[in-house]
C-alpha cells in the first residue's frame, strides 16, 4: 500500500508509521517529493492489508492510503510522482538534458577504444559504451576481452572524463566489473535472471536494464522491480526492440513502449535504435522517434571501421556518420522542449 502523508506531517510522525509498519512485516520504502511523502509499505501478508489501511488512516499526519494494484510497486508513478534523475559522475539522466551512449558494441583494443570515445565525445556523447564481457547465440563467436577490456574502459574514461557503461553477463563477475563501471548494463538476455537482478539490488550502483526481446512492459517493470525492491533505486530502462514477425529488421522498435513507460514508471528510459533496427540506415531516423516519443536519452554503437567490426559492424554508425546525426538529432530534442547534453560541434560533420 502508497501511504499518502499529508503536508503538515513532521519527521517524528514518519518515523512512528514507519517503526509501526517494519513492526508488522512491511518492506518500506520512503518517497519525499517536493510536496508530498509518500511512504510505500510492500509485503506484509494480504489478509492484514484492508485493516492495517484503515487504521493507518486514522492517524492526522495521513492524507490517504492507497492500495497498490499493479505487479510493481517501487518503480511505478504511484509510489513516486515525480521522476527520477541519475546522476552519474555529473551526467544526469531522466532530466531535461538528452543524454547520448555512444561507442563499440565490443572493445576490440584500446586504440580503437581511444579513438571512439574522443571522437564520440567531440561530436556531443557523454556516456561511452563498450561490452568486454559479451553474450552471444553462438558459443563459437567473439566473447569479448573481459577484465583487460574493463582495463581499456576505464583508461579511456581516464582520458575524456566520459563515465562508462559496460555489461554485466554472470552474476560470479559482478564485483569486479563493477569496480569498473560506472553504470552496469543488464542486457536482453539477463532481464529475467532474477539472481543477478537481486544481487544488482543490492549494490549502490547505477544500472540500465534492456528490456527482454520477448518480454511485455509489464514483465520488464517487474524485472526493474527486482532490483528498486533491494534498494538500489539507480534504476535505467532500455528499450532495445522485440521480436516479431519481421525479419527485414533484427527487432522490431517498440516506439510504444516509451511513452507508456513513462506513463507507468518514474524511472527514466533510453532508447537502443542500434539492437533495435540491426541496421546503420535506420539508427538516425528510429533515434530521433525515439526522442519525439519522450526518451531520455540514446545508446548508439559506432565503430571507426564497420566492415571490420567483430561484432554487430552491420549496426554500427561510421564515425563521420554519428557526427551527422547528432547534429540532427539538436533540433528534435529542442522541438519536444528538452536539451541536448552538448553543445553542437559543427566542424565533424561538415
Ligand atoms: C549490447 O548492448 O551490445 C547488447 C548485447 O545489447 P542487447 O542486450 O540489447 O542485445
Ligand atoms: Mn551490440
Amino acid at each position: 500500500m502508497i501511504i499518502i502523508l499529508s503536508s503538515q506531517a513532521t519527521d517524528q510522525d514518519v518515523e512512528k508509521i514507519v517503526a509501526n509498519l517494519e513492526g508488522r512485516g512491511y518492506g518500506i520504502h520512503l518517497s519525499r517529493g517536493v510536496e508530498k511523502t509518500i511512504i510505500g509499505a510492500i509485503g506484509a501478508p494480504d489478509e492484514d492489508k484492508a485493516l492495517i489501511a484503515q487504521q493507518i488512516e486514522t492517524l492526522a499526519c495521513v492524507e490517504r492510503v492507497v492500495p497498490i494494484l499493479k505487479p510493481y510497486k517501487v518503480v511505478g508513478r504511484e509510489f513516486h510522482p515525480d521522476r527520477t534523475m541519475i546522476d552519474v559522475r555529473g551526467v544526469k539522466i531522466g532530466g531535461d538534458e538528452i543524454v547520448v551512449m555512444a561507442g563499440p558494441c565490443c572493445i576490440e583494443c584500446e586504440s580503437q577504444t581511444l579513438e571512439v570515445a574522443r571522437f564520440c565525445k567531440k561530436a556531443g556523447a557523454t556516456i561511452l559504451r563498450g561490452g568486454a564481457f559479451k553474450p552471444s547465440t553462438s558459443p563459437y563467436s567473439f566473447h569479448g576481452l573481459g577484465e583487460d577490456g574493463l582495463k581499456i574502459m576505464a583508461a579511456a574514461r581516464d582520458e575524456t572524463g566520459m563515465p562508462i557503461i559496460t555489461e554485466i553477463l554472470d552474476v560470479r563477475d559482478l564485483e569486479m566489473v563493477a569496480k569498473y563501471a560506472d553504470i552496469l548494463q543488464v542486457g536482453t538476455r539477463n532481464m529475467s535472471n532474477f539472481g543477478l537482478l537481486t544481487e544488482i539490488g543490492n549494490m549502490r550502483k547505477p544500472v540500465m536494464l534492456k528490456r527482454g526481446m520477448s518480454s511485455t512492459i509489464e514483465e520488464w517493470l517487474q524485472a526493474a522491480e527486482y532490483i528498486a525492491t533491494r534498494g538500489n533505486y539507480e534504476v535505467i530502462l532500455c528499450e532495445r526492440g522485440i521480436r516479431t514477425f519481421e525479419t527485414f529488421t533484427r527487432n522490431t522498435f517498440d516506439v510504444n513502449a516509451i511513452p507508456a513507460v513513462k506513463e507507468l514508471s518514474h524511472l527514466p528510459i533510453i532508447a537502443d535504435p542500434s539492437h533495435g533496427t540491426g541496421k546503420w540506415q535506420l539508427v538516425s531516423p528510429v533515434a530521433k522517434a525515439a526522442i519525439a516519443a519522450g526518451a531520455d536519452g540514446l545508446m548508439i554503437e559506432v565503430h571507426p571501421e564497420p566492415q571490420m567490426a567483430l561484432k554487430d559492424g552491420p549496426q554500427s554508425l561510421k564515425l563521420d556518420t554519428f557526427a551527422q546525426f547528432m547534429k540532427e538529432l539538436a533540433p528534435i530534442i529542442r522541438a519536444v522542449n528538452r536539451v541536448p547534453a552538448w553543445s553542437p560541434v559543427s566542424e565533424l560533420a561538415d
